[in-house]
């Protein structure tokens, strides 16, 4: 609580020297402890304020900057800075503005951002950083996306700026619009100096004539903000979104920080993304691999037909150019599908079908003894 020293000595703003010095004698006579009923702790303000306002210099200082501080003030006064979100959207942490993200524990965030509850403000609003799950295709294509966002937000009677419709906002007569207070004591090692923000203002230097009355002329108001993303076409998983102006406003129509949506792509059942290409695998049958011919392959595009040359080996990969992801720079420019080929050894096969393999088998030199054969081939192939 800061002292006023003209309250201090019941004398205006305005009072001579000499009212000054009559109403110290009344008041330090009055107040002085060696007498009954006088009062040590009033008796020392008393000396404090006529030690300012007596000499000339010193009153200009404290007329100027207000009344010096022996101690950072003890205040926890981080007013409407809460962390509840909105529900439904998976909150995986903030922002300090400078990349480092951190777990949402609030306390972590206010030591972080107001330097360990000390007393001081950040006027500009803080960004705010929120993971968006997407599904595999929508990455692909991009998308408009909307969302609910609670966050403190302009107030919207007063427009943010804190001041209640019709009056205005003036320059803070206490730091006289310098936002910080500069306080000067005289210790054992000599004058020291220090900047405190402004408690009438916040350090903002500006304050209302008359406070709003929905948000109390702090200018900003939680409520929930519906808000348009557009994701672009070949977002992957991990990359951010920067809304400029989206995140939390400013106290007192003070700049508003950014909101930072991180990217986070659903796994697809059967797409694979690989830089820009897709993977997918295709089960193809014996006869089909040995034979050839055209298989239907889903792609992002929907299906489409691909052409399987005889005699494929399992393993193999088939390209389907230009049916990948988007190049975020380059609209038309596209990765490839890339299709691995599985081929699927027929299991439970009929009396004819077996029949008719062991007939193919001799046919192309092999024994019937189909273990054998198999390890022999193995060994000839060393
Ligand atoms: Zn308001
Ligand atoms: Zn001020």
């Amino acid at each position: 609580m800061a002292k006023d020293f003209y309250q201090i000595l019941g004398v205006p703003k305005t009072a001579s020297k000499d009212e000054i010095k009559r109403a110290y004698r009344r008041l330090a006579h009055e107040y002085h402890p060696d007498k009954g009923g006088g009062e040590a702790q009033k008796f020392k303000e008393v000396n404090e304020a006529y030690e300012a306002l007596s000499d000339d210099a010193k009153r200009a200082q404290y007329d100027r900057f207000g009344q010096t501080f022996d101690q950072a003030g003890q205040g926890s006064g981080f007013g409407g800075f809460t962390g509840d979100f909105s529900q439904g959207f998976d909150f995986g942490g903030f922002s300090a503005g400078n990349g480092s993200t951190f777990s949402a524990d609030f306390s972590d965030i206010f030591s972080d951002i107001f330097g360990g509850g000390r007393k001081t403000r950040k006027p500009q609003g803080i960004d705010l950083e929120m993971n968006l799950d997407i599904e595999f295709l929508e990455s692909v294509t991009g998308l408009e996306k909307k969302i609910n966002l609670e966050k403190k937000d302009a107030c919207q009677h007063c427009k943010g700026q804190g001041a209640e419709p019709g009056t205005e906002v003036i320059t803070c007569p206490k730091c006289h619009g310098q936002g910080q207070i500069i306080t000067h004591r005289r210790t054992i090692l000599g004058n020291m100096q220090s900047a405190q923000t402004c408690d009438r203002c916040d350090g903002t230097g500006k304050i209302p004539e008359k406070p709003c009355r929905e948000c109390v002329g702090a200018g900003i108001k939680r409520q929930t903000k519906t808000i348009t993303i557009n994701i672009p076409a070949g977002i992957d998983s991990g990359q951010r979104i920067r809304l400029t102006g989206e995140g939390e406003m400013g106290y007192r129509g003070t700049k508003p920080g950014d909101l930072y949506i991180q990217i986070r792509v659903k796994a697809h059942p059967e797409f694979i993304r690989d830089g820009f290409d897709i993977r997918s695998e295709i089960p193809i049958s014996f006869y089909g691999a040995t034979l050839g011919g055209e298989t239907e392959v889903a792609t992002v595009d929907g299906p489409v037909m691909l052409k399987i040359p005889a005699g494929i080996q399992s393993g193999k990969i088939l390209r389907l150019a230009g049916k990948g992801v988007p190049h975020l720079d380059h609209k038309t420019r596209r990765g490839d599908h890339l299709v691995t080929v599985r081929i699927v050894t027929p299991q439970k096969l009929t009396k004819k079908e077996k029949e008719l393999l062991k007939t193919l088998a001799e046919e192309s030199g092999e024994t019937v003894n189909v273990n054998k054969s198999f390890w022999g081939k193995i060994k000839d192939s060393f």
